[in-house]
């Protein structure tokens, strides 16, 4: 019914550069260009797009307001979304090289900066309907994981970045976990053990994706749409956002996992993150 995202909103700064720099080397870029990314940000954009309700919480310093009208303009509600007048916006720095392969520095600022206390109110009127997302880059997401179920939602978690500490705290409270083959070779090796999560969504790039329901054991499998790499940033982030808008809208998951896929492979032809994420009815057309 409503999706409600406890996510990060970082400024990107990409720079462009034929290669990355290597440790102690200097490099000039070839350009730079600023836009709106952090994980959350990028999911929630890309759950609105495809047309969930979509409620961010999270939270900025006090400026950067053009932030809050990209969100706004793309469908997000963001009146939940928090103005910290001592602490700056979250940023990142992306270098990206010619062949679309990136490195990232992230300064996370306000996203840290959220008190567990702070979600209770945005949060209260989450229902057993809906779902919350949660990545990573913010503090509380356990708070907003138990608000969640104890409201009845499913709660989908990227554990992105990979943060075993992190992961330990949140993985009881989460529905569905979702990661990349990266963070999840890094999660099988520091949790041996069944996960208790009712299923697993893992990325694999170019490789496609596959979901996992651990109460039946199915296994679905979906391959990427083949198409030409530009930019892979928010790919999992867009994946993740449609992901989500599907199943909220009572998709099966086969469908889902397709739509999402659809939806990521459009987004890494085009440089940039979350103002770089499709809409439906092009994710539509795209796949039919
Ligand atoms: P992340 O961006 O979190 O690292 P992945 O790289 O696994 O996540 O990408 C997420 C999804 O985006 C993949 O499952 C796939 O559907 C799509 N995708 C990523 N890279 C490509 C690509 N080169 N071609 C087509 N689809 C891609």
């Amino acid at each position: 019914m409503a999706i409600w995202n406890l996510g990060s909103i970082n400024i990107d700064h990409v720079y462009r550069l034929h290669r990355l720099p290597r440790p102690g080397e200097t490099l000039a870029a070839r350009g730079h260009v600023c836009g709106l990314g952090g994980k959350g940000a990028n999911q929630s954009i890309a759950a609105a797009r495809a047309g969930a309700v979509t409620h961010h919480l999270g939270a900025m310093g006090a400026g950067d307001g053009w932030v809050i009208d990209r969100l706004t303009e793309r469908g997000v509600d963001t009146a939940g979304i928090l103005r910290l007048a001592d602490q700056p916006t979250g940023h990142a720095v992306i270098l990206l090289d010619s062949a679309a392969e990136n490195a990232i520095v992230i300064h996370p600022g306000a996203n840290r900066a959220i008190a567990p206390a702070m979600l209770e109110k945005p949060l209260s009127a989450i229902t057993a309907q809906d779902s919350l997302l949660i990545q990573n880059e913010t503090s509380a997401q356990v708070e907003a994981a138990r608000i969640a179920r104890t409201a009845g939602a499913r709660v989908i978690y990227s554990a992105a970045p990979f943060d075993i500490d992190a992961v330990g705290a949140v993985l009881p409270h989460a529905t569905i976990l979702a990661m990349n083959a990266g963070e999840a070779e890094a999660l099988f090796a520091a949790i041996p053990g069944p996960l208790p999560v009712r299923g697993l969504l893992i990325t694999r790039g170019a490789d496609g994706a596959e979901y996992r329901d651990l109460i039946t054991g199915a296994v679905y499998r979906q391959p990427a749409f083949a198409v030409r790499p530009v930019d892979t940033t928010g790919a999992g982030d867009t994946f993740a956002g449609y992901f989500a808008a599907s199943l909220d809208r009572g998709d099966t998951v086969p469908d889902a996992l397709r739509l999402a896929a659809g939806a990521a492979a459009l987004k890494v032809t085009r440089p940039g993150a979350g103002e770089a994420i499709p809409g439906l009815d092009e994710v539509m057309a795209f796949i039919a």
